[in-house]
């Protein structure tokens, strides 16, 4: 019988390779490539969630932002990653610039997740998403600078506060992203003559991390310095006689409150270009927007939550903020399609 009719074996063997395709893309399914430059002990319990709810394992890849796109390009099509998790605007903005992400078209994400706060849609869909902001506020020493004459990020640039300031390096992502938040609120001329008066303003040249600068401030080498409200909260939260010492010395002040308000910052999350599961990706983007997992992931590192309905209990950010402050609006993607002008700034101006 060599015509092709389909017999009760013939059935067998089409039943049989179906069912071992199917099974192999529920294996392929089980189990996420998560590339994360986030290493808090919170996101354990967020993970162990995810799996507990669709029984898909997540198998982690730690790395810092630079570290993990640097990664994503040089694996290429044969890159096992599957969702991205990046610290910054700018360094998601790069992944996106660089084509590093798939974009995805979701009806959750969009209805969970402001529009100011993820990549500019396309055709496509959206490259990446954000999970939880940040504020990049001003840290101040109580006795020597007064809170008046640094609350706006333009006065740091005056010469009121000249041989006070105090930053980590001006292309670290999150000031690349400040500063490209800047450039949207009072264009370029004007960032960059700001720019140049921040150096001017500086009492060392730029080094360490936020931490650095806070403590920095506390000792009395700056008077004023950046910082992400993470930290801060991190310090506030510490029971070390050394961290409570930090804090009892410095102030702290949300800029631009009586303007365009104070520069929020995103940690946030893509699919990746060549992410062989894109459907449980996708899945694990739209958990991260779910009540409990807001939770983790924002309060877990002092964040706020991104979705407006998720209610967080922070002392530290409660105590911090006042409860409240004005956040700027501005599109985190414009501000991340800044960056690649403000560093050109800043190798004109000098900055470290
Ligand atoms: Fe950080």
């Amino acid at each position: 019988m060599h015509h092709s009719l389909p017999t009760p074996l013939t059935h067998a063997i089409l039943g049989a390779v179906l069912l071992s395709l199917s099974g192999l893309s529920v294996a392929q399914d089980k189990t996420l490539n998560l590339y994360s430059a986030r290493h808090y002990q919170t996101d354990e319990a967020l993970y162990a969630n995810f799996t507990q709810a669709t029984g898909i394992k997540i198998n982690r890849v730690d790395a810092d932002d630079a570290g993990i796109l640097a990664r994503l390009k040089a694996e290429g099509a044969a890159s096992p990653a599957d969702v991205i998790l990046l610290v910054d605007a700018a360094r998601l903005g790069k992944g996106e610039a660089d084509g590093l992400f798939r974009s995805i078209k979701s009806a959750a994400l969009e209805a969970a997740i402001p529009a100011s706060l993820r990549a500019q849609p396309t055709a496509d869909g959206t490259s990446w998403f954000g999970f939880s902001t940040r504020a990049r506020v001003v840290v101040y020493d109580k006795l020597k600078v007064k809170k008046e004459d640094v609350d706006t990020y333009e006065e740091l640039a005056e010469p009121k506060n000249k041989g006070l300031l105090c930053t980590r390096s001006g292309s670290h992502p999150y000031n690349l992203s400040l500063f490209g938040s800047q450039m949207e609120h009072m264009g370029e001329a004007k960032t960059e003559a700001w720019l140049k008066g921040l150096v001017a303003n500086m009492a060392r040249s730029p080094k360490g991390g936020d931490t650095d600068q806070i403590k920095a401030v506390a000792s009395g080498e700056c008077g004023v310095a950046l910082s992400n409200t993470y930290y801060i909260a991190r310090l506030m939260r510490s029971t070390a006689p050394e961290d409570k010492a930090v804090m009892d010395k410095v102030g702290v002040v949300f800029p631009n409150q009586q303007s365009w308000g104070t520069h929020l910052n995103i940690a946030g999350a893509a699919v990746a270009k060549h992410a062989k599961n894109v459907a449980a990706a996708t899945q694990f983007l739209e958990y991260l927007a779910k009540p409990e997992a807001q939770n983790y992931f924002a309060n877990g590192n002092n964040e706020w939550p991104v979705v407006a309905s998720v209610k967080l209990s922070n002392p530290a950010l409660q105590a911090m903020s006042g409860g409240a402050f004005k956040a700027e609006t501005v599109p985190v993607s414009k501000v991340a399609a800044n960056q690649a002008r403000v560093q050109q700034m800043l190798d004109r101006v000098g900055y470290k």
